[in-house]
């Protein structure tokens, strides 16, 4: 299956390349072209554990954050590479968790899903849509909803899932191909390591440490060929979405008698929170059931902490969330004594070292040697915007470049200018 994935998206660019012809412009720094790279779960405090050569080199002769990059509530993954994508917090843009219930719509969502009522608000528009919006061509692999329509529009390259087995390298080839052969100004990557490692193993396992020398690797085989097929002619962000903890301990709510499943709705949000709604005129009843369970606050819809930015839609969250008080604890919906099959997860208050994301860039829009202490996931929307010369979504209020401005060099000023290109063709990759 893996080759002929290879072989097919080698075919796609080939005939693509034809169908533009004259179209494939030659770049140049005046027209800045972006790459944004997201490493699933790779925690900021790896950085410090492991000496990882190119990845350091890359933070320190460009930009970066050396607190990390702070995810939204709740740090999961396809709510903040929404996040990232779009500059909103969670109850601004609706993705709340991996996979969740619409009261409304009357459908669960998750992140494989191919159906565009997920984007019920108007207001929300990923950078890609932005980007194809002004004409900035853009190809967006395994970012998550990448393939869902926007009111019509799709970025000119796409892949259909979200889950994936292709290895890093490929898409990194596929990507510089897109920018060598093709008028293209915006490439999103996601790769699911080191996430996939640090669930299973843990944060601190060897197997962690091995991969992310194995990515480190891979960067280093990025960077060779951006300056061999493109002439060091890219900017460059590499981020993530959530950082790795131990899990400590597993809450059973249903299993150890806190709560009677039949007191609440089916659809229950679980891991570094217990999201759920209860059956008409138990709300009281839940709460005090569930803040019995020992080291757990209860918050109903209007109490919680507005830092969290959490409390919207109504219709796809419940009206009660527990937050475990320690860090390390998850709560289950399980319902027998089976235990958990990780040993490193996330979802936790989005505060926490051990959830901080990573943050750093270069390229020729980006300044040398500069460090900031950290920044929000919501801000990298509008850096991108700022790099690619568009106008933001206005309607992405939750992150800006005011603190940011030491990341663009002097001559760098906050632009909005719109630029063009022709062409508006859009095609499809299928990967299966
Ligand atoms: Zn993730």
């Amino acid at each position: 299956m893996m080759r002929c994935r290879c072989i097919f998206l080698i075919i796609f660019v080939f005939h693509v390349t034809l169908l533009v012809g004259n179209n494939a412009t030659k770049q140049s720094s005046d027209i800045p072209r972006l790459l944004i790279i997201s490493l699933d779960g790779f925690r900021h405090d790896y950085l410090n554990e492991h000496e990882l050569p190119t990845i350091n080199r890359f933070r320190n002769e460009g930009v970066h954050a050396t607190h990390g990059m702070r995810p939204t509530f709740t740090t999961l993954t396809f709510p903040n590479h929404i996040s990232i994508a779009t500059g909103m917090y969670q109850e601004e843009h609706g993705i709340v968790h991996i996979s969740f219930f619409d009261r409304l719509l009357n459908k669960t969502i998750g992140m494989d899903s191919r159906d565009e009522g997920q984007w019920s608000d108007p207001k929300v528009e990923p950078l890609w849509i932005t980007a194809t919006k002004q004409k900035v061509k853009s190809a967006v692999l395994f970012w998550t909803a990448c393939h869902n329509e926007f009111y019509g529009i799709r970025p000119l390259i796409y892949s259909w899932s979200y889950s994936d087995n292709i290895p890093f390298r490929e898409k990194i080839d596929n990507a510089i191909s897109y920018f060598r052969e093709l008028p293209i100004r915006l490439v999103m990557v996601y790769h699911s390591e080191p996430d996939k490692q640090g669930h299973v193993y843990g944060p601190n396992s060897p197997e962690v440490r091995d991969t992310l020398f194995r990515l480190d690797s891979d960067i280093e085989y990025l960077l060779t060929k951006v300056k061999s097929d493109l002439n060091d002619d890219l900017n460059i962000i590499i981020v993530s979405d959530h950082g790795m903890a131990n899990v400590t301990k597993v809450i059973r709510p249903f299993f150890e008698k806190y709560l009677n499943p039949a007191s609440v709705e089916t659809s229950v949000l679980t891991g570094g929170l217990f999201n759920v709604m209860p059956r008409s005129g138990l709300t009281e009843q839940v709460r005090t059931n569930l803040s019995k369970i020992p080291n757990v606050t209860v918050y109903k819809r209007d109490e919680m902490p507005e830092r969290f930015h959490y409390s919207k839609p109504a219709s796809r969250l419940g009206e009660l969330t527990a937050l475990p008080d320690i860090e390390g604890h998850i709560l289950s919906e399980a319902t027998t004594n089976e235990s958990d099959p990780y040993k490193g997860n996330h979802g936790w208050d989005n505060t926490v070292p051990s959830m901080q994301a990573i943050f750093m860039a270069r390229g020729p829009s980006f300044n040398k040697n500069v460090q900031i202490r950290s920044l929000n996931n919501v801000d990298i929307y509008h850096i991108a915007c700022h790099i690619l010369k568009i106008n933001p979504n206005p309607h992405a209020t939750a992150g800006s470049l005011v603190n940011l401005t030491s990341l663009f060099p002097p001559k760098e000023t906050v632009s909005t200018t719109t630029t063009s290109e022709s062409s508006s063709l859009t095609t499809e990759i299928f990967f299966e």
